[in-house]
């Protein structure tokens, strides 16, 4: 410890550690890397999560799902058999715009659980053996969702396509084929350590946090701890023939279902904060028209993120296809409930969760399952760290951001934003065989 407060001294001068309200401390690390870390005296377990803007909804043409591909692959870089190891666990998430990967587990092995993200975040060279067994992995998850509808993610997924240009959109496709080179292109591309956050809570100095992943770093193989600079190739390449006009479209796609997407740009003067509030109450929106929370995996709606420009995008899973007239319908529904609830909505609700750190025993008290009382830490830690992640706000200013939100200013902006002449749709369908109806 005596070592590790000395390293501190000699680092620290360059960019002192800030502290906010909440208690977070907060570092640029020199690779670019930012880390936030609080220290929650009681936490019984300590929590790190690694955010990164690598989205599914933002994946370039040929590579649906690379998002998804890429944190299963990362995460393997460390421990490609197991995703727990003694008493840690890890885990990872992909949605539309965000991408998470997480390390859990108890205090004396906090210096793994955070070295991990070092390693997963410096990762650049990927196994072909590993490669292939994940994606069995993901075929897996796809055959449990599938059958049931449950097609919210490779919804995003194939948007991502759609609005690339492609008419036959391989969901599942493009990563059975996936190759080491394209994994290893895609993860340089993307993978940036100027882009990423680290979260870390649990009954452990913020500074010792901080300074141990700045060592880590240090010691990753792969990558050295140099920021990525220069414009990314992924950003660069244009995208064929983009599908960004109002219309619609009938496109094919690998699985053995039928989905609805819509979606509509948002105004370019909406803020970060502005968008986490349209997706509060879009979802929310979406759950009070019945024919859509009928549905199987319910008719939903998120704010995805594509070449920096932000889009509302409604996906259903169609049951047949005389329902998508009422689906197309119901989404119209939902668009003017969104609008009333946007215009009505107190933001400082929204704020609460970000103002104060929480009470974690009284959370406690009340969950009657074990494993789940030990999570009211991380669970928190994970709200704040998808809210900075999604908006780019640092945690302190969370509370006073979302207090700040004009709703009538968000209503009117979502009103001008989804009108029907702006409206932009697809339908998925698998490739018509015979003897199937169309
Ligand atoms: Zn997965």
């Amino acid at each position: 410890m005596i070592r590790i407060a000395a390293l501190a001294l000699v680092l620290a001068p360059q960019e002192p550690p800030a502290a906010d309200p909440l208690g977070f401390v907060s570092r640029r690390l020199d690779n670019g890397v930012r880390v936030h870390a609080i220290e929650l005296g009681d936490a019984t377990r300590v929590a790190v999560f690694t955010f990164l803007p690598v989205g599914l909804a933002n994946d370039p043409l040929g590579r649906a799902q690379f998002a998804h591909l890429a944190e299963h692959m990362l995460i393997r870089a460390t421990d490609s058999e197991r995703l727990q190891v003694g008493g840690m666990s890890f885990n990872g998430e992909t949605t539309g715009s965000v991408q998470r990967l997480e390390s859990l587990g108890p205090l004396d092995d906090w210096k793994d659980l955070v070295g991990r993200h070092a390693d997963w975040l410096s990762a650049r060279e990927f196994d072909a053996d590993v490669l292939e067994r994940e994606k069995l992995r993901i075929e897996g998850e796809e055959r449990n969702t599938v059958p049931q509808g449950l097609n919210h993610k490779w919804a995003i997924a194939a948007w991502s396509q759609v609005v690339a240009g492609s008419q036959n959109v391989r969901v599942h496709g493009d990563v059975a084929t996936a190759t080491v080179p394209q994994i290893e292109r895609y993860v340089r591309d993307r993978v940036r350590l100027a882009d990423a956050r680290i979260f870390v809570a649990g009954p452990i100095s913020p500074t010792d946090v901080i300074d141990a992943i700045e060592r880590a770093f240090g010691d990753a193989p792969g990558t050295t701890s140099k920021p990525t600079s220069g414009p990314s190739t992924a950003e660069s390449r244009p995208h064929a023939a983009p599908f960004t006009e109002p219309g619609h479209r009938d496109v094919t796609w690998d699985f053995d279902a039928r989905q609805y997407l819509e979606w509509f740009p948002l105004p370019a003067d909406l803020s970060g904060i502005e968008a986490e509030l349209l997706r509060n109450v879009v979802a929310q929106a979406c759950f009070q028209v019945g024919d859509l929370r009928r549905l199987p995996g319910r008719g939903s709606a998120d704010v995805v993120v594509r070449d920096g420009r932000r889009f509302l995008l409604f996906t259903a899973a169609v049951p047949d296809p005389e329902s998508e007239p009422r689906i197309r319908e119901a989404f119209a529904d939902a668009v003017d409930n969104a609008i009333r609830l946007a215009g009505n909505i107190d933001p400082s609700m929204l704020a609460a969760p970000f103002r104060d750190v929480p009470d974690f025993e009284a959370h406690r008290a009340r969950i009657h399952v074990a494993h789940i009382r030990e999570l009211v830490e991380a669970n928190w830690l994970l709200q704040v760290g998808y809210a900075c992640a999604r908006t780019g706000k640092e945690p302190a200013e969370l509370a006073a951001a979302f207090d700040a939100i004009d709703p009538k200013r968000v209503a009117k902006r979502l009103s001008d934003a989804c009108e029907s002449s702006l409206r932009r749709s697809a339908s998925l369908h698998p490739p018509v065989s015979e003897g199937e109806p169309r």
